[in-house]
């Protein structure tokens, strides 16, 4: 094309493509009605209505094995076995999240407390708290649900 010249005008489908970039966000959408049936009453609680479970119930507490905790909803991966440490507060707990941006912390002042609720930044599911008496260099303790899991060994 000449310089100067009238701009190309693009494909329509090179618009379309660039019409679905701007809106694929990276993030999962479901009905709510859709989540219940995929995740069961008790998982539905947790991780779509912010519920808790019972401390030291959780199938996820006393894992070492080395691999990957995901996201129970949507399968994101969220925490590294070697994040995981013993805070005996009765939930699994980690330092760190694998990457910061795979979660997504809010103000939470429900229960009379003022916390820091931590969601799956893909699918919005509820996982459960972060503090700052962590052990680790950046003093988080993410105290998360088991039932907001998946674990993944690390596969030999
Ligand atoms: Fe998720």
């Amino acid at each position: 094309m000449k310089r100067g010249g009238a701009p190309t005008r693009p494909h329509p489908a090179a618009l379309r493509w660039r019409w679905y970039e701007r809106m694929n966000d990276n993030t999962l959408r479901k009905s709510e009605a859709e989540w219940l049936a995929e995740l069961g009453p008790e998982r539905y609680r947790i991780l779509r209505q912010a519920g808790t479970e019972r401390p030291f119930t959780g199938s996820l507490l006393d894992v070492r094995e080395d691999g990957t905790y995901v996201c129970g909803a949507c399968g994101n991966e969220l925490f590294t076995a070697d994040a995981k440490f013993e805070s005996h507060c009765g939930w699994p707990s980690f330092t760190q999240p694998e990457e910061q941006k795979n979660v997504r912390l809010l103000e939470d002042r429900s229960h009379g407390m003022l916390r820091t609720e931590v969601r799956c930044a893909r699918c919005d599911s509820h996982l459960g708290h972060v503090f700052d008496d962590g052990p680790g260099p950046l003093g988080t303790r993410y105290c998360i649900n088991s039932l907001s899991l998946n674990f993944r060994p690390k596969s030999p």
